[in-house]
């Protein structure tokens, strides 16, 4: 082998090992996939104060936090983004922040499904609190799923409670499909759908994402925060219209009997002890 020929041999080497990981895990699918993300954990909310339930009324006070991958055939949809920036992260120590804790920076376990987020279709999140937009700022280069309502609530002069707005300022300048109260079927086949459920947020929304193996699943965001908020209807004490959310509730229990769907309420932690976690996935 010729000198020259040797050294364009280990060029190439050189070019297929530091070719990004994320490709390199990629796999084509035929339906939809889920890859669950973990977050982290919030601990040391009032029950009470914020939710109606006494201690003893909660299978578990303390509430998880999730992120989700959709991969479809014809694309990607990042639903939500976490309650830690990845900013925060120093090696690979825990952080915590107030009642926040993670252990996990989000991108690695994305990169794990397969993916960067320049390559991510579609960002939506189900609303703009912040335990939810931690890294939305790093999905600006997506099309971006809104209501209308949040997204003028999202960039209003003044802030609502419970937001973050420098975790997803570079939103402002992304691409973005405007939705008004409405739903929308993000790959045009019926499989992936975002429902409109304004309430908890003036723009608050769910995620249909229907599955070959496990079937169809609602991605609750925060409709609901625990699962005994189901069976008692009562509504936390810092929801934007409670009177919406009891209608929005109706409408997805309606669905939820229709289609056979499973509910993921987002914080509950028994929904997410049993899943898969990224790389592994739901199908
Ligand atoms: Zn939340």
């Amino acid at each position: 082998m010729s000198i020259r020929l040797l050294l364009a041999s280990v060029a190439m080497v050189a070019l297929c090992a530091s070719a990004p990981l994320a490709k390199s895990n990629r796999q084509p699918v035929k339906a939809p996939r889920i890859y669950v993300f973990d977050d982290g954990m919030l601990s040391g909310l009032d029950p009470k104060q914020y939710f109606g339930f006494e201690r003893s009324e909660l299978k578990a006070v303390d509430f998880t936090a999730q992120s989700y991958l959709i991969v479809h055939p014809k694309g990607t949809l990042m639903w939500d983004a976490g309650v830690i920036a990845d900013s925060q992260f120093k090696g690979s120590e825990p952080v915590k922040d107030g009642i926040s804790t993670a252990t996990k920076p989000l991108l690695p376990q994305l990169a794990a499904a397969g993916y960067t987020p320049a390559e991510v279709t579609y960002f939506a999140m189900s609303h703009y609190h912040s335990d939810h937009t931690a890294n939305a700022n790093a999905f600006a280069g997506s099309t971006w799923i809104v209501q209308k309502a949040e997204r003028d609530a999202m960039f209003a002069a003044t802030p609502a409670a419970i937001m973050a707005p420098a975790t997803f300022s570079a939103l402002k300048d992304a691409r973005t499909k405007v939705l008004d109260n409405e739903d929308y079927d993000v790959f045009g086949d019926g499989s992936v759908v975002l429902m409109s459920t304004p309430g908890h947020t003036p723009g608050h929304q769910v995620l249909f994402v229907k599955t070959a193996k496990r079937g169809p699943i609602v991605l609750a965001g925060d409709l609901y925060h625990y699962p005994e908020e189901r069976a008692t209807g009562k509504t936390p004490s810092f929801e934007f219209n409670a009177a919406q959310s009891k209608i929005s509730r109706n409408r997805i229990e309606i669905f939820l009997k229709q289609t056979g769907a499973q509910l993921w309420i987002e914080h509950d932690i028994a929904t997410h002890a049993n899943l898969p976690k990224a790389p592994k996935y739901v199908e």
